[in-house]
């Protein structure tokens, strides 16, 4: 199907769910009185609720690894949360690049935690990871190495900008800028 067709198959399907979940639950979880880490969770279950709603019109499939090579924002809790995993210190992220800055440095690059063409830290990925997904006909507009496209998508962004509000004042960064290439084994 066109990403069109996509698009109002989903909202025929699912569009009442998701508008409540983006105006409803998403607002509720900021306004929560909890902290930034209970928050996190709580969007990430609501990602997962919404990214269930859209899977049956997206060509995102286990196995495809394209979004790991895009630029990707993190916050700093999310990198922590992370770096306990598998036992590293996240570097500090002094501020954001612009969004034409991290793509620039950043798109291309694997994502350090993408290991055989998965992702090693699935369980906890992040949010961004979570609902980064394309409406397209195939995978093809996602792969970076014929060049950056925007890609067709359900507007998600209610959720994307609601990490930076639940984590802040905390940092956001590109997940290559907490968590670098290393040198050396063990570096
Ligand atoms: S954290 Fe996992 S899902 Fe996210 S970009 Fe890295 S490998 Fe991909």
């Amino acid at each position: 199907m066109t990403p069109k067709e996509n698009h109002a198959a989903i909202m025929a399907r699912s569009g009442t769910a998701l508008t409540i979940t983006l105006f409803r639950y998403v607002p509720a979880v900021i306004a929560a009185r909890a902290g930034p880490r209970q928050k996190l969770i709580m969007l990430r279950d609501l990602s997962d609720q919404v990214m269930k709603e859209i899977a049956p019109n997206s060509p995102c499939q286990k196995g495809c690894s394209h979004c790991c090579h895009m630029a990707t924002t993190i916050s700093r809790h999310e990198a922590e949360e992370i770096g306990k995993r598998v036992n590293r210190t996240p570097k500090k992220v002094t501020a954001l690049l612009n969004r034409e800055a991290q793509i620039k440095r950043f798109s291309g690059k694997p994502c350090p935690f993408l290991k055989d063409n998965a992702c090693s830290i699935y369980d906890i990925r992040p949010i961004a990871c979570r609902i980064h997904h394309s409406i397209e006909e195939s995978a093809d507009p996602c792969d970076i190495s014929k060049g950056v496209r925007d890609v067709a998508q359900v507007d998600l962004m209610k959720i994307a900008d609601s990490v930076s509000m639940v984590t802040f004042p905390a940092s956001l960064g590109d997940i290559r800028e907490y968590f670098p290439p290393r040198l050396t084994p063990g570096g």
